[in-house]
């Protein structure tokens, strides 16, 4: 969450500066250029009737829908607790925007609930959170999202770290799969977290902004190992759950970590939400045999966020960059922008593009309504 805010707020700004400047044909024109490169990919892209597996927009927005109507999209929009943010405190309010966004999207926008997982050693902790689910998956919830506070910020009475296979949670781990629902797993963080300050990491912004988020900066943090272990052992103890990895399943920096889980986890899953500059950081030849091989086990996803203050022209610029960059990335041999650099796209096959944007996440979020014309 929270990379993609400011960016489109700062590209105005330097559009608008560029105007400014004598070079006011050159800059429309290039500016004329990009916008009908954008368009061109964006009509690729929503000819695969894609689907991004990880948003979060807690604004029911009529211009969103529009576009997303527009774009012939679909999405899992995700509802996270986090008592470190005021933005992410309570299930509320952003389980009635997520639902009222379902609504204006007719389905397309559909609902990952999330339960509060703070109160883990109160009496009736995991029945309350049960109840609750199981009102969420009466109103559609496709999926139940689990964060990186477990392993990284919660601890119990006896001063110990909690970690996503702390017995507390099984009951509940048991109910999804009994409801045929989906975890949604966000754990750890990239291997940056806990590294020294890197201004060529893709993560340097955000660790600066967020140093509360930095385990870098608290060594008594957990290691990145050990929650990464206690994820794979909750995948083995329930081997009837899906488990979807979102963000690379924080083993964003080598492909060949990811393939080992899923040879040993039928049951897991990954999403691309913020990481796809960590594909264009590994060699092309051994990311893209990666996809070939377990083409039926990636999701595209963005992690784009949108929140009741967010601008709309900086809402929908930022959707339409973003779909436009990562089509690119994936469906042609092209060079693409991304951070300052350079890199040469992977040209997947069409039949590849079809799983990796569409049908993955119909099957591992089964809940996902079909519409009618796809
Ligand atoms: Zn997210």
């Amino acid at each position: 969450m929270f990379r993609f805010v400011l960016v489109t707020a700062l590209m105005t700004m330097v559009i608008v500066a560029g105007l400014k400047l004598s070079s006011v044909q050159l800059t429309a024109q290039a500016f004329q250029l990009e916008a009908s490169n954008e368009r061109a990919l964006l009509k690729g892209f929503s000819e695969v009737d894609p689907v991004d597996a990880h948003i979060h927009v807690y604004k029911n927005d009529p211009e969103l829908t529009a576009l997303v109507k527009q774009l012939n999209l679909r999405a899992v929009n995700i509802c996270v607790i986090d008592d470190r943010d005021p933005d992410y405190k309570g299930l509320e309010p952003q389980r009635t925007e997520v639902l009222k966004f379902r609504q204006s999207t007719q389905g397309r926008a559909a609902f990952a609930t999330t339960f509060d997982p703070y109160g883990f050693e109160q009496p009736g902790f995991s029945a309350r959170a049960i109840r609750q689910l199981n009102d969420d998956f009466a109103q559609g919830a496709v999926a139940v999202k689990i964060y990186k506070v477990m392993g990284m910020e919660m601890k119990n009475k006896a001063g110990n770290w909690v970690m996503a296979d702390d017995p507390a949670f099984e009951p509940i781990y048991r109910d999804i799969a009994a409801h045929n629902r989906t975890l949604i797993a966000h754990l750890a963080e990239p291997d940056s977290c806990w590294q020294a300050p890197n201004p060529a990491s893709p993560d340097f912004s955000y660790y600066k902004e967020h140093p509360g988020e930095y385990a870098y900066a608290h060594p008594d943090w957990p290691s990145k190992e050990t929650i990464l272990a206690a994820r794979d052992h909750l995948l083995q103890q329930n081997p009837k759950l899906r488990l979807v990895g979102a963000h690379l399943g924080s083993m964003e920096t080598n492909v060949d970590d990811i393939a080992r889980r899923f040879d040993r986890y039928p049951n897991f899953a990954v999403d691309v939400a913020a990481r796809v500059p960590y594909f264009m950081l590994q060699p092309r030849d051994k990311v893209r045999a990666f996809l070939l091989k377990y083409q039926d086990r990636v999701l595209y996803a963005t992690d784009l966020v949108v929140l009741p203050r967010s601008k709309t022209t900086d809402t929908l610029a930022e959707f339409r960059k973003t779909y436009a960059r990562d089509w690119k990335f994936f469906s042609t041999d092209q060079n693409v922008e991304y951070l300052g650099h350079t890199y040469r796209g992977l040209a997947l096959p069409p039949s590849v593009l079809r799983r990796l944007f569409h049908d993955n996440a119909l099957r591992w979020f089964p809940g996902l309504v079909t519409l009618p014309n796809s």
